[in-house]
């Protein structure tokens, strides 16, 4: 067998001057081509860019820290104006918060937000009482309830085992941490959640959800797949599930503290009609259309009599996501005409259009190679016949 090709550092790849620039000012023609089941170009500068995030800041020991600038907040220290008891019908919890956090009223019963929401990015912070009282699951329980449902476990297991599948951030009763990360009893401990809820369509499921989590910035549940909420000693199945559902913390009898409690609503994945990534040949495919048909609107914007390049230029970028007879019509004629009226550049001018012919050859080159345009495009040729003919193709 061949050996493989050795991976190059970036530094030594060479790229030439037209990939650089092509780099460098998001021109199109660059990356491999859509294809059947990616939509987008690689390194394609119509894909949208990502929202700008303001970051937030650490938690200290004594100061939470502050949430990402779109986070929704559901605990900031200072009242529970968004929580309730979690009863039917609800009623205020009596919970209480003292000294920037809220503390769990052992009896009282658990707290759940007035919110409603699913798959989301969660910061939780808690403390097990500094007091140390119990062993094993009765020191400093409670339980991070995601939707109500999936139990990331609360407890003070700083010098304290238990059965590993309810150790803090466990996933309670089916999978144990894949470390125990946790701080003395008394220190806010940092739960960051990234939570998929499971879906199901017409009674099946169609991805059975996962939970991952960091405990104090170590990874403690590593893309887990839920089997069901979880819980004590009954192993839980799968089943159809709520579109959305509240955070719940648990009352387990121990006065635990919460602070600094936010999620960020994660975008929805590609089995839910996300189309960013890689897709179905169908679902690829409509989007392309899509792509395509937002590139020849831009390309109208562009029309200029005096310089029919741009949109032309354009044009033909949208050949590459969708075949399309009228746009192949539109886009051969300007090319014709363009092409043309370049090869009547007198001589002496002829050296100043080299770098937009360079451009629009590659524009060429690609489109063939990636079968948006014939092999035999005949404004290709004509400009093939030019960069040889002026040696523009020699270094
Ligand atoms: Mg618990």
């Amino acid at each position: 067998m061949k050996n493989p090709a050795p991976l190059l550092p970036l530094a030594t790849l060479c790229l030439s001057p037209l990939s650089l620039f092509a780099e460098s000012t998001g021109s199109p023609f660059y990356g491999d081509a859509p294809d059947e089941t990616h939509p987008w170009a690689v390194h394609d500068w119509n894909r949208p860019q990502p929202p700008l995030v303001t970051p937030g800041t650490p938690s200290t020991k004594s100061e939470a820290g502050k949430p990402p600038s779109d986070a929704v907040v559901l605990f900031d220290g200072k009242d529970l104006s968004g929580w309730e008891a979690d009863k039917s019908p609800a009623e205020p919890t009596k919970w209480i918060v003292k000294d920037g956090a809220m503390e769990c009223v052992p009896g009282s019963g658990y707290i759940r937000t007035k919110a409603q929401f699913a798959d989301c990015q969660l910061h939780v912070e808690w403390a097990a009482p500094a007091n140390v009282q119990g062993e094993s699951q009765g020191r400093g329980n409670s339980g991070v309830f995601v939707m109500g449902a999936f139990e990331v476990q609360v407890l003070d297991n700083f010098n304290n085992p238990t059965y590993s599948d309810g150790f803090a951030a466990s996933v309670y009763g089916i999978m144990p941490p894949l470390a125990n990360a946790l701080r003395p009893p008394g220190e806010f401990q940092v739960y960051d959640i990234v939570f998929r809820r499971p879906v199901y369509k017409d009674g099946k499921e169609i991805d059975h959800g996962y939970v991952t989590v960091f405990c104090n910035g170590v990874l403690v549940q590593d893309h887990t797949k839920l089997e069901g909420g979880g819980g004590h000693m009954r192993r839980s199945k799968s089943g159809p599930f709520p579109e959305q559902g509240p955070l719940k913390l648990q009352d387990h009898g121990n006065p635990v503290r919460y602070r600094n409690i936010w999620y960020r609503p994660l975008p929805p994945r590609i089995s839910e009609g996300n189309t960013d990534g890689q897709l179905s040949p169908e679902a690829t495919m409509a989007k392309r259309k899509e792509i395509a048909a937002s590139i020849r609107a831009d390309a109208a914007k562009k029309a200029d009599p005096n310089n029919t390049r741009p949109e032309m230029m354009r044009l033909l970028e949208s050949l590459a996501y969708e075949s399309d007879a009228a746009a192949m019509e539109k886009a051969s004629k300007m090319a014709a005409e363009y092409t043309a009226a370049i090869l009547k550049t007198p001589a002496a001018q002829m050296e100043s259009k080299k770098g937009e012919v360079m451009q629009t050859k590659q524009a060429f080159d690609y489109l063939v190679r990636f079968n948006a345009l014939p092999g035999d495009f005949a404004p290709k040729a004509a400009l093939d016949k030019l960069v040889r003919e002026q040696e523009w193709d020699k270094k």
